[in-house]
């Protein structure tokens, strides 16, 4: 009877669909497309070149980027109370990922844009044994741990020959073979993240050509605390 039909299917306002279940007053795609996920729009791995070794948790060891990459966003998905995760995928390229969750016994698919790559690197071990020289030295310091990667693009704007970064505790060394990039990239560094910069010279040889020292410069920037 019409009746009954009314108690067991249900309207969706939204789309004017009727179905069984209504999931937060809406039909389920409603509610997939309604409802939000949250997941940082920037996620990164990076990735050896040479003996293809990935920087994970403070080393560089051997491993699936693309799975690292994976588990870090994965980790870091927040569904909608009530759903569950089940996959982490990447889309058509690195500028998005299929998320693939349950709610009670619905499947739900979304697509979330975002910035998520696999960074090609030297790794230091590798810059070592290609004996890449270095005549500056960029010492990143923050306590912000984006601050490294965001410097970093200000330092490639200028295509660099870097010949090694070297992660440390709070932050990372640049070692650049050119010390003019290395002072020009300093400076929009200090204008864009408001740091400290101090430079400092040592000597590491005798010019016989120029009569005078060669020298290695290292510019330490660190990064002013936000009150
Ligand atoms: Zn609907
Ligand atoms: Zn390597």
């Amino acid at each position: 009877m019409g009746y009954s039909m009314s108690i067991k299917s249900k309207f969706c306002p939204e789309c004017g669909k009727t179905v069984k279940n209504l999931y937060e007053s809406n039909c389920i795609d409603c509610y997939a497309e309604n409802s939000k996920v949250k997941i940082p729009n920037k996620k990164n791995v990076l990735f050896c070149v040479k003996c293809e070794q990935i920087f994970n948790k403070g080393f560089w060891t051997n491993g699936d980027s693309n799975k690292i990459l994976l588990d870090r966003i994965k980790k870091s998905v927040i569904l909608p109370e009530k759903e569950k995760l089940i996959s982490v995928r990447f889309g058509e390229d690195e500028s998005s990922i299929k998320i693939k969750s349950k709610l009670e016994s619905e499947l739900i698919v979304r697509d979330v844009k975002g910035k998520f790559e696999v960074k090609k690197y030297c790794c230091p071990a590798c810059s070592r044994e290609m004996g890449v020289d270095y005549l500056a030295k960029l010492q990143l310091r923050s306590k912000d741990p984006n601050f490294v990667e965001n410097a970093l693009n200000y330092i490639r704007s200028s295509k660099p020959k870097i010949s090694k970064v070297e992660y440390v505790a709070a932050g990372a060394d640049i070692y650049l073979v050119n010390q003019q990039i290395a002072r020009q990239a300093s400076r929009r560094i200090k204008k864009h993240f408001n740091c400290h910069i101090k430079a400092s010279y040592k000597a590491y040889g005798w010019d016989k050509e120029k009569d005078r020292p060669k020298q290695r410069i290292t510019i330490l920037l660190k990064q002013k605390e936000r009150n």
